[in-house]
């Protein structure tokens, strides 16, 4: 039987030392992070995630700045809502939660935000520098991801690793973060020939597909360690992830639950790159 990762757990410590990071920023320099979320509509999951990113910057001892805006906001506004919240001094990261209301272009809204304070890591010159491995922000999920797999002992390098999924927020990175780990990086999607037998050979498996329990124990390393990113619902409405939890951890030797696996750990990762972006403008000065 497979040990279970507590994402919970790890996201609270990492929480933990994050406040204490910050109680000592403010006392030494007077500067408090900032995050400013900036949430577009009313879709109910959306603002689930905005509660819960307000909530968590309150507990480490960050400022947190909401702004909710009707699904009708013209794309202008927004615009020179970001261009105002990149020039305020009290703003370290700007998060502007997606998906985006249909006349919004996503691309132009996350190209209008400083790269400086690109908490998300999803700004092109942010995306370069992760390919480079000079990064100055990391994207939260696969942030996660890796402090997940570091918390089971296990060594990356030289490791085979294969992500299932492709997605410029989720697989792409995550990829590039197990490569500059120097695992052996194997990288499938929908049209992947033989989808059982990549799996079957990985080590460290990263699941991030949005199918409900695709990943079945017959596609499992015996012992391997597996990360379900995934967030769906099955059949009965039941949130639960890309893995079939209940099959895998009968074969994996270690494994993320969902809920309370890669999701806890993607706010906290959000928490330490808006502390670093805080940090850094005291660098710059
Ligand atoms: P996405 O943009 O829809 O990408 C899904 C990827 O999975 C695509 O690359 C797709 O391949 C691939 N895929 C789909 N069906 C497949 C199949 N049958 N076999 C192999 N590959 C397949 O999704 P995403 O944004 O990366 O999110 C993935 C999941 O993670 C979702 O459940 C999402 O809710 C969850 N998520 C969780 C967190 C968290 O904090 N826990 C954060 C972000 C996302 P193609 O490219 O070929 O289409």
């Amino acid at each position: 039987m497979a040990n279970i990762i507590d994402g919970k757990a790890i996201s609270a410590a990492v929480r933990e030392r994050i406040k204490n990071d910050t109680a000592r920023l403010i006392s030494r320099s007077g500067v408090t992070p900032g995050l400013a979320v900036v949430l577009v509509g009313d879709d109910p999951a959306s603002k689930i995630y905005v509660r819960n990113k307000k909530k968590a910057c309150e507990e480490v001892g960050f400022k947190s700045f909401e702004y909710v805006l009707p699904a009708e906001t013209p794309e202008i506004v927004l615009l020179e809502l970001i261009d105002t919240l990149n020039r305020e001094p009290d703003v370290h990261g700007i998060l502007v939660q997606l998906p985006l209301p249909e006349h919004i272009d996503e691309k132009t809204v996350i190209e209008a935000i400083s790269p400086k304070k690109d908490v998300d890591a999803f700004h092109p010159v942010n995306v370069g520098k992760i390919m480079t491995g000079d990064y100055d922000f990391l994207p939260c999920t696969p942030a996660g991801v890796m402090e997940l797999i570091k918390s089971t002992g296990t060594e990356v390098s030289g490791k085979k690793c294969v992500v299932v999924g492709r997605s410029n927020i989720v697989g792409k990175p995550m990829a590039m973060l197990l490569l500059h780990a120097n695992g052996t990086v194997t990288m499938c999607h929908s049209r992947t020939k033989d989808l059982k037998k990549e799996c079957l050979e990985a080590d460290i498996l990263v699941v991030a597909t949005g199918r409900a329990k695709m990943i079945t124990a017959d596609m499992v390393k015996e012992g391997a360690v597996v990360i379900d990113v995934g967030m769906d619902r099955d059949e009965n409405g039941k949130l639960c992830g890309d893995v079939d939890f209940k099959s895998v951890s009968k074969v994996a030797g270690y494994i993320t639950p969902v809920p309370g696996g890669v999701g806890p750990m993607t706010i906290a990762m959000l928490m330490q790159n808006t502390y670093n972006a805080a940090k850094k403008t005291l660098m710059a000065n």
